[in-house]
């Protein structure tokens, strides 16, 4: 008779949890996942799978305008957003299906509610006990809204990927992934779109060139991007919103959409009762196999804080699957991820930015960056320039960062990744023949250094 009722009870069914559980339940571990939502989490119900239709539906504005400098008449396009809505919650219904199905067929069992730890070795949902020898925390994160008058006529992402129509004027605070993401969409599908950043720039922490050049490109496109400047009030007006900003200035807008961050989802999951240390925004402390202050609690993905990327999450879950369930000691490994954002244009990124290589204080280091305007944009006249970049490091020859943003930055990226993971030099690089004609060609053919 086993001690417990399961070898693994996980807490949220996003993308970290459901990989380890499944991964569990395949080398034969009893299992049960519980989740107070749908199952699929952020990623697959309220980010980066939704967010993506959106972007393919908002792009093919662009592809219609350029089609005239290949010589194609089309007559007015209209855009049915309402349509584009279903069209994507139904595959988002479709996805949670197979995610059922996987967790069921793959010996995981699901109970709905939302799940607290009455001990290390006990979950409570919804008034009933389970006892495990082991619980994954995977509750992932929610988005955070600053305390600014007005602040309930706001929405956050969650919100702005349900919306049945296109707001006339939309105002979108903050400058990360989400806000450069949504004012592609926006922009798009044909509002006005005003980005308000408190800062000088879009997407801190990428490199400085990805910065500029993405918003310079977010202003050719038609993006109001306006710095130094906060929503300090939002009032209902006759008129829609009205924003108060800094300096007196007001703007008139239709939905106002803060994307200024996400938070750990810790709270009232009987973290603090059983000893599991969090930090000041909240975050659970793990190590390196993902382990909790306390023994028998494990946590993975955003409510950790420790690289807010689904995959990350996926790859931190199976390695601490790999090491409590498989006798395979697999800690987490995050170095050189590779990132995109699916701005318009997108940007795709891995390894060092140059300002981080430049801190190390290792040495010196060469630059060699590339901007250009991409074949498929000339015979449309498209006034829209492709930015990719490379950071070596001099004494060894390494390529410690890669950079991109224009088309398809993140499908290029992934494959260098590879390389950069596998500690790639400027040499080999060149030694790769280009692919002709392509942009990624620029990556293996970029020969002198920026002063
Ligand atoms: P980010 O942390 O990326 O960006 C937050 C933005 O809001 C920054 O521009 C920040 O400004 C600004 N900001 C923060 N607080 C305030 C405030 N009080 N007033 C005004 N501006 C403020 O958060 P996001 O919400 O965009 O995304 C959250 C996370 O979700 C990301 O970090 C990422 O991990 C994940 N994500 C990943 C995606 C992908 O992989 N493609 C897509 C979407 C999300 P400042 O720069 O001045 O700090």
């Amino acid at each position: 008779m086993a001690k417990y009722d399961f070898d693994l009870f996980t807490i949220g069914a996003g993308s970290g949890g459901v990989a380890a559980s499944r991964r569990a339940g395949a080398y034969g571990a009893r299992v049960a996942i519980c989740e107070e939502r749908r199952i699929g989490g952020t990623c697959v119900l309220r980010g980066c799978v939704p967010k993506k239709l959106l972007v393919y539906a908002s792009h093919i504005r662009t592809e219609l305008a350029d089609a005239a400098g290949y010589g194609w008449d089309i007559g007015e396009a209209t855009l049915d957003w309402g349509r584009m809505i279903e069209s994507k919650d139904k595959e988002l219904d479709r996805l949670e299906g197979i995610y059922r199905r996987l967790l069921a067929n793959g010996n995981v069992e699901t109970h709905e509610g939302r799940g607290v730890i009455v001990d290390p070795h006990t979950v409570e949902v919804e008034g009933r006990t389970f006892t495990t020898e082991r619980i994954l925390v995977a509750t992932g994160g929610w988005p955070t809204l600053p305390e600014v008058p007005g602040i309930e006529h706001a929405i956050t992402s969650n919100e702005a990927l349900d919306l049945k129509e296109v707001p006339k004027r939309v105002a979108i605070v903050g400058g990360g992934y989400i806000g450069v993401e949504f004012a592609g969409i926006w922009n798009g599908a044909g509002a006005e779109v005003t980005v308000i950043l408190r800062g000088d720039t879009v997407l801190r922490g990428f490199d400085h060139d990805v910065r500029t050049t993405l918003f310079e490109e977010m202003g050719k496109e038609g993006v109001d991007v306006r710095c130094g400047t906060r929503v300090n009030a939002i009032q209902k007006s006759a008129d829609g919103l009205d924003l108060r900003l800094d300096r007196g200035e007001h703007l008139q807008v239709d939905q106002v959409l803060f994307a200024t961050g996400r938070h750990p989802h810790s709270k009232n999951l009987g973290l603090e009762a059983n000893g599991v240390k969090t930090n000041a925004a909240g975050a659970i402390i793990v190590d390196e196999w993902s382990k909790t202050s306390t023994p028998g609690i494990w946590a993975v993905g955003d409510v950790t804080t420790r690289m807010t990327l689904t995959p990350v999450a996926i790859a931190d879950g199976r390695a601490f699957v790999e090491t409590e369930f498989h006798d395979n000691p697999t800690p987490v490994d995050h170095g050189a991820v590779p990132t995109a954002v699916f701005s318009q244009p997108p940007v795709g990124t891995v390894g060092l930015t140059e300002g981080q290589a430049r801190d190390l204080g290792t040495g010196p280091i060469d630059v060699y960056r590339s901007k250009f305007r991409p074949m498929k944009f000339v015979l449309p006249g498209r006034d829209s320039k492709t930015m990719m970049k490379l950071v070596v490091e001099r004494e060894t020859d390494r390529v410690l960062g890669l950079h991109m943003v224009g088309p398809d930055a993140a499908e290029i990226v992934q494959g260098f990744a590879v390389a950069i993971k596998a500690g790639a030099t400027k040499k080999q690089f060149d030694a790769t023949i280009g692919v002709h004609p392509s942009s990624a060609e620029e990556f293996v053919t970029m020969a002198t250094p920026v002063k």
